[in-house]
């Protein structure tokens, strides 16, 4: 370790130097505050400074107020050399100034090689300190960074999601899917595909009265009920969005689809879940809109969904808790009350 011995008499320069360096330090010597002010814009590592107080130029207290405003040089050591024992006057000034220590002339070898021990210690244990934050500043960094890249993985995988988050079911990414696969293969097989809405009704009112947490609940319970009653391994039940619910049932017909969407509507309306505001019923109840489609090269399924989304409207308008079917190409209309 360097220590900067800056004295204005040459003897106490030498004396020192001799003692600093016989105990191990690397000495470095400057004969008032203006040169060793320059020396310490060329160190770059922390050093300690035997520092005289007394010098013409800049005198000791002030070239340590100096190192200790510098950034580059407030963490250096500095012992200050006073001529005779300071009086408590003098001591306040000097650590107002931010000195470490004070060591008096004449000076006894044995004292100023403990001090220099005590200032090598701290300034070990200071660069240590230094080290481990860096550490921990690079640690920090790097931990920030893999949580960045793991939320953008985390909403790339959302988007990919084939699931509902709240039921569990498939979601709408899942029906779009599962739609036109089944689309096409009804076109090549040239047969009957069924397309159900359903929708939950006055479930505005349910969360009103109950609250948004206990609608959620009431969505998950009749999510579980409709995925129950649809069990067709070819047939898919999925959260459409909000409290709608899309099915489509894999070559079934309009009276197939009317049997199925009856049983969805009396296996919801006997979950008995309470919903004081329904205007139709003291329990919680659905509406379907059923429609079913022979393919051809002409149609698309978009026309099948607008066509369910027609008869759930119909189901509503009619005054809910039924379903309404729409055959679309026979241009038949079944309507359950
Ligand atoms: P209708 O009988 O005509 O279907 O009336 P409605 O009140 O059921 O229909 P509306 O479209 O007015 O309201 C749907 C409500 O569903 C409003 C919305 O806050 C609620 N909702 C949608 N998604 C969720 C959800 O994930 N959780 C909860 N708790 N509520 C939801
Ligand atoms: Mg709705
Ligand atoms: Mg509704």
């Amino acid at each position: 370790m360097k220590v900067l011995i800056i004295d204005d008499e040459k003897s106490i320069r030498t004396i020192l130097s001799e003692m600093v360096q016989h105990w191990g330090y690397e000495v470095v010597l400057a004969a008032d505050g203006e040169s060793a002010w320059k020396i310490f814009q060329v160190i770059n590592e922390p050093i300690i400074v035997l520092l005289d107080w007394v010098m013409p130029g800049i005198d000791g207290v002030e070239l340590c107020r100096r190192l200790k405003q510098s950034e580059k040089t407030a963490h250096t050591y500095v012992i200050i050399l006073t001529a005779k024992r300071s009086d408590v006057e003098d001591v306040v000034i000097g650590f107002d100034a931010g000195a470490d220590d004070f060591v008096t002339k004449p000076i006894d070898p044995r004292e100023l090689s403990c001090r220099l021990s005590v200032g090598r210690r701290i300034l070990t244990y200071q660069h240590d300190l230094e080290q481990r934050n860096a550490t921990l500043q690079e640690t920090t960094r790097v931990m920030e960074n893999v949580m960045r890249e793991l939320q953008v993985v985390n909403g790339k995988l959302k988007e990919l999601s084939l699931e509902d988050e709240l039921t569990g079911i498939p979601n709408r990414r899942s029906l779009e899917n599962y739609l036109a696969r089944e689309w096409w293969h009804a076109l090549r097989e040239k047969e009957a595909l069924t397309f159900i809405m359903v929708d939950v009704d006055f479930f505005k009112f349910y969360n009103d009265t109950y609250g948004h947490p206990a609608g959620d609940e009431c969505l998950k319970k009749v999510a579980a009920i409709l995925a129950e009653n649809v069990k067709r391994s070819s047939d898919i039940i999925t959260r459409y969005g909000g409290e709608e619910f899309a099915i489509v049932l894999h070559a079934t017909d309009s009276a197939g689809g009317q049997k199925v969407a009856e049983k969805l509507r009396l296996a919801v309306e006997s979950l008995a879940i309470l919903n004081k505001a329904s205007k139709v019923s003291p329990y919680v109840t659905i509406s379907l809109g059923i429609a079913t489609i022979i393919p051809d090269i002409n149609s698309s399924y978009e026309t099948l969904k607008k066509e369910a989304d027609d008869a759930l409207y119909q189901a509503k308008r009619e005054g809910r808790n039924r379903w309404v079917a729409i055959d679309v190409g026979r241009g038949a209309c079944s309507v359950k009350g």
